[in-house]
């Protein structure tokens, strides 16, 4: 059975497959770290040389640690640094970074509160007296208190706080608290200090031995369940909103066809949904106006022609015919009052004069040429005109090369 560790047990109870790409399978995820991730490892490398230097006695000045800073930061960047918000870039979490340093800085200077004796330690411990079931973990900073307490630190630097109620059930430091007993049996009192770097907030918590009994078993029965589901090959998928930071999303079969699905609808995330309306209705408005534009430019160009008797208008390159039209059409068609009566009374009529088929079976134009080329019983000429009435329609502009 192997060595399992807080993050190892967190990342099972967040999703069983996670678990399995991350543990089981070591899926290479390539060099794509997330800027948060990196952050948080180059302020903890800060404060560890802070403290190292502090007991060699010297103490940085506030530059000397923001320039270590900033130096790591620049020899250690990955060749890709994930950052999901669009509206923010490298330098903005590398400020941030800054900030949490230098708050640290000025409320802990000249960091002798406690006396550290240990930094970045590595602990192994077993949970039972057989050494079956093993704990590993890194301690960011153990140091004693004047009064002999021992304080065990974790620097936290991401935005969210824990309530008290979930601290004082945290499993990560309660466990170190069982392996600081076992390598320091002789100390009674031990604290557990939490330092939320970027609120910046301290808070604390102690265990009793009674809790870090029920802890163990609680452990164990988690780590017996993960051993299960190693044999049984049974990791399914547990979907949160925990998956939008998953590493192993584009390989998730509960992730991949959402993927895809977004893939075939033009790449869209959730958060350009917004954007990509707002940019169609500029379109629309825009076509919208060019429209409107086109019909007054008609319309002026189809007036002047009139008034000066002309059909062909000359631009730079291309000329413009104008067509003026009229045309005959029966008289309901441009009514709104008594429109249903008076068509009616066309339709009674071509029924009675048997020219129903013929003229149902014309369009606009057709009716008019119906009309002007009589194609009609004389007999039924002025009943017809009667009904009937001749418009000016719209002239038509068209676009035409020039010729000659
Ligand atoms: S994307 Fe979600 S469901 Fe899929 S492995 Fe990651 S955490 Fe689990």
């Amino acid at each position: 059975m192997g060595t399992y560790s807080h993050s190892r047990l967190s990342t099972f109870e967040q999703c069983p497959r996670k678990y399995k790409f991350k543990y089981v399978e070591r899926f290479d995820t390539g060099d794509r770290v997330s800027v948060e991730s990196f952050l948080g490892k180059i302020v903890h490398q800060a404060l560890e040389r802070l403290y190292e230097l502090v007991t060699y006695g010297k103490i940085w000045s506030e530059e000397e640690l923001l320039k270590f800073y900033d130096d790591s930061w620049e020899k250690q960047k990955p060749i890709e640094l994930v950052i999901r918000d669009d509206d923010l870039n490298e330098d903005h979490f590398r400020d941030r970074g800054r900030k949490m340093l230098s708050d640290y800085y000025q409320a802990y200077h000249p960091f002798d509160q406690d006396r550290t004796v240990a930094l970045e330690r590595n602990v192994v411990f077993n949970l039972d007296d057989d050494g079956k079931y093993r704990i590993r973990g890194i301690i960011d900073r153990l140091a004693v208190k004047p009064d002999g307490t021992l304080v065990i630190y974790d620097y936290k630097t991401a935005r969210t706080i824990q309530s008290q109620v979930n601290l004082d059930e945290d499993r990560q430091l309660a466990l170190y608290q069982i392996a600081v007993k076992q390598l320091w049996p002789d100390r009674d009192k031990i604290e557990l200090v939490w330092h939320y770097l970027a609120i910046p907030e301290k808070r604390t918590s102690e265990r009793a031995d009674v809790d870090l009994d029920k802890l163990v078993d609680e452990t164990i029965r988690l780590i017996r369940e993960i051993e299960q589901a190693r044999i049984d090959d049974n990791f399914p998928t547990k979907e949160t909103r925990l998956c939008s930071w998953c590493e192993y999303m584009s390989f998730c079969p509960a992730k991949i066809h959402q993927l895809q699905a977004d893939e075939q609808a033009g790449e869209l995330r959730d958060d350009e949904i917004v954007k990509a309306i707002d940019r169609l209705v500029e379109i629309k408005e825009y076509f919208a106006a060019l429209v409107e534009e086109e019909q007054t430019i008609k319309k002026q160009l189809a007036d002047y022609a009139k008034l000066n008797g002309l059909t062909v208008l000359s631009g730079t390159n291309k000329n413009v015919n104008i067509r003026f039209w009229s045309q005959y059409r029966p008289r309901f068609a441009k009514l709104t009052e008594g429109k249903a009566e008076e068509k009616k009374r066309f339709v009674d009529f071509l029924v009675e004069t048997e020219m129903i088929d013929q003229v149902f079976s014309y369009n606009a134009q057709g009716f008019n040429s119906f009309v002007t080329k009589a194609k009609y019983n004389p007999a039924y000429r002025d009943r017809l005109f009667e009904m009937i009435e001749h418009v000016d329609c719209a002239p038509t502009v068209t676009i035409r090369n020039k010729t000659g």
